[in-house]
Order: C-alpha cells, then sequence, then structure tokens
C-alpha cells in the first residue's frame, strides 16, 4: 500500500453524519461503519483528529427559533456533540483504537479538557483524538471549530465530510447541469456562496492557507482514497 500522502488529518463529522437513516440521534451501524475507516487510517500510520457536529441531536439557532434564549440553545448544541464524541469514542475503542474525548467546556468527569499541547501528544502516541464542544463558545458552529482546531494542532489537511461527492455548481439532486467543482479558492467559495461551511469557517482556513476537501463521507473507501492522494471531491485551496 502507498504511503499516505497526509501525515495529521482533520475530519469533521456533521450530527447528520451519524444518523443514518433516522431523524434524530445515532445509528449504531453508521457508527461502526465511520470507527472501522478511521482504524484503516490509524493502521496506516496517519494520525487523525475528529470535530463532531451536534445537529443529529440539538442545533443552538433551531431552539432559538422555538424561543429559547440563543446562548443557552448553543450550550445545549456543545453538550450534544460531547456525547456524539463519546459514542464515537466506544465504537473507536470497540475497533481497538486508543481514543481520547476532548472537550472545549469543562466536564471533567467525562472527557479530557481540550490542551492544544496535549491534543498533539495524543496524536503523535497514536490516539484518535476527538475534540468535542465545538470552540466552546456560543455563536459558533463545529465547522467554525475545526477549521480553528486544523489550525492549531498542525494538521496537514481539513476533510469536511458531507452527503455529496464534493462541491456543485447547482443542487446536483434536482439540476441535471449541476456539475462538480474539483477545485476552488477560498475566495470563489465566498464570493459565489457555495456551500462548503459557513464564513467564518472559509476565512479561517484561507488566512491560515488550510487546504479543506469536501467529500461523501457515504461513500465507503473515499477516506481511504483521500489519504492514497487520489482526486476525491472537492479540493478548496489558494
Ligand atoms: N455550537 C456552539 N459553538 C461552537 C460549536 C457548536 O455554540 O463552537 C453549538 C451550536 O448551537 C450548534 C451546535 O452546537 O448548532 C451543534 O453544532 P453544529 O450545528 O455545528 O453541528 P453539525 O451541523 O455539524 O451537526
Amino acid at each position: 500500500m502507498a504511503e499516505p500522502v497526509y501525515r495529521r488529518i482533520l475530519l469533521k463529522l456533521s450530527g447528520e453524519a451519524l444518523l443514518g437513516d433516522a431523524d434524530y440521534g445515532i445509528d449504531p451501524a453508521v457508527l461502526r461503519r465511520l470507527a472501522a475507516e478511521v482504524h484503516s487510517l490509524v493502521d496506516r500510520g496517519v494520525e487523525v483528529a475528529l470535530v463532531i457536529g451536534g445537529g443529529n441531536i440539538f442545533r443552538g439557532a433551531g431552539l432559538a427559533a422555538a424561543g429559547m434564549d440563543r446562548v443557552g440553545a448553543d450550550h445545549m448544541g456543545m453538550l450534544a456533540t460531547v456525547m456524539n464524541g463519546l459514542a464515537m469514542q466506544d465504537a473507536l475503542e470497540h475497533e481497538g483504537v486508543f481514543t481520547r474525548v476532548m472537550s472545549a467546556i469543562k466536564i471533567n468527569q467525562v472527557c479530557e479538557d481540550y490542551i492544544r499541547r496535549r491534543a498533539i501528544r495524543h496524536l503523535e502516541k497514536g490516539r484518535v483524538v476527538i475534540l468535542a464542544a465545538g470552540t466552546g463558545n456560543p455563536f459558533f458552529t463545529t465547522d467554525s471549530a475545526a477549521s480553528l482546531r486544523a489550525v492549531e494542532i498542525g494538521a496537514d489537511v481539513m476533510l469536511k465530510a458531507t452527503k455529496v461527492d464534493g462541491v456543485y455548481s447547482a443542487d446536483p439532486v434536482t439540476d441535471e447541469g449541476a456539475r462538480r467543482y474539483e477545485r476552488l479558492t477560498y475566495d470563489q467559495v465566498l464570493d459565489e456562496r457555495l456551500s462548503v461551511m459557513d464564513a467564518t469557517a472559509i476565512v479561517m482556513c484561507r488566512d491560515e492557507n488550510m487546504p479543506i476537501i469536501v467529500f461523501d463521507i457515504n461513500r465507503p473507501g473515499a477516506l481511504a482514497s483521500i489519504v492514497d492522494g487520489e482526486n476525491v471531491g472537492t479540493r478548496v485551496e489558494r
């Protein structure tokens, strides 16, 4: 097998990626499949940090729209990401992969605090690090947390998992003429308001020159293809 082209990756999984066919919560079968894919990367010596969203349980904006105070709602959203992180840790440990959950908000009896140097040390020791609770601040998203952490831990690339195999010029489900971009610049994504990640996350990656690959997490083997250097999904870079 070829040498991986990336030494350290940050994989952003939305809460939705854990849903499977359900409307709410976590599908254990999906979790097992994702854990197995991450395991195969670890076996190849790739250092893996995960940022998991919480949209399968709570989203702050949704709760606020229903009348809740936004800050409290975002706290609930962040706690949802911790729950997803614990579920993913369990699935990875069933695979025999050493894993640490680190939270941006202190919940010491549940998981470690996020401390950058410690996170990097875990990665160097071959442990998967699950970075939970987003940035720890309300009004942000886990996409922004993913770009921030990718830069902080010195990831070679940030992998943004979605339900389609990249970024399209239009919705590929409804528009036959939609075409997939193989490559985009950060400014194109911002100017054309392409739905890759929120603008805060894109600007962070742009300013720190962190490449992003948007890919279909439901395609088995996609992660392995990416670390093999294959042309998968859409690459966003300078
Ligand atoms: N959240 C937050 N600050 C952060 C990251 C997340 O307040 O830095 C909250 C916010 O309410 C958000 C929820 O956590 O709606 C879940 O995160 P997100 O919506 O990014 O999850 P995803 O869409 O990736 O499943």
